[in-house]
């Protein structure tokens, strides 16, 4: 599959689990923006979490553990090791800090992955790879299922692979063009259970 038919696929999966919803939103952070991307959605169609996790397990260079950073990067990273048949850890948040809990310890010689569901900033990878890097650990490859970082990505000082790049426009709510033209921001999954 080349990167063009991959790009159409994961779309029409995103667009089916409804992952992905264009429109006028309200984020979280107060901003506007065009499109609302929630990966849990796609995850939580199993079927569709293996797939993306295989397609991105071969797509990699080559690693013998996964380490994910809680909560978002936990079902995709669990799908990638699973698919290569390596172990999986996550790391968590303690006091503001990345760290790896519940008895996870690094084994000698281990080629990770940091495998995530968005790269937006890349700030959580940044930190996983520094942790793992900071305990003496080869860090082999970086992955995401969607990239929207939109080419402002960090180098994560392994090579990055991600199932499909997407463009969100976000704005002030004062500069939202979508409010100049008239329109009302809705919260995303205001609509409740369906
Ligand atoms: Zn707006």
């Amino acid at each position: 599959m080349n990167r063009d038919q991959l790009t159409a696929d994961v779309m029409a999966r995103l667009r089916e689990t409804e992952a992905i919803l264009d429109g006028h939103f309200i984020l979280t952070s107060g901003k506007h923006s065009n499109r609302y991307i929630q990966c849990a959605k796609l995850l939580s169609h199993t079927g569709h979490a293996g797939w993306a996790g295989a397609t991105l397990a071969e797509a990699m260079p080559d690693f013998n553990l996964v380490v994910s950073p809680a909560m978002g990067g936990i079902i995709i990273g669990h799908e990638v090791a699973k698919a290569k048949g390596t172990p999986f850890f996550f790391t968590e948040r303690v006091e503001g800090k990345m760290t790896l809990r519940r008895g996870f310890s690094l084994p000698t010689g281990a080629k990770v992955a940091v495998v995530e569901d968005v790269v937006t900033s890349g700030g959580s990878l940044v930190e996983v790879v520094e942790l793992l890097q900071g305990a003496g650990v080869e860090v082999t490859a970086t992955a995401s299922i969607v990239d929207r970082s939109g080419g402002r990505r960090p180098d994560f000082g392994a090579p990055f692979t991600s199932l499909i790049e997407l463009d969100v426009q976000v704005w002030d709510p004062s500069d939202c063009p979508l409010c100049a033209d008239g329109s009302e921001a809705v919260k995303p999954g205001s609509r409740g259970l369906k």
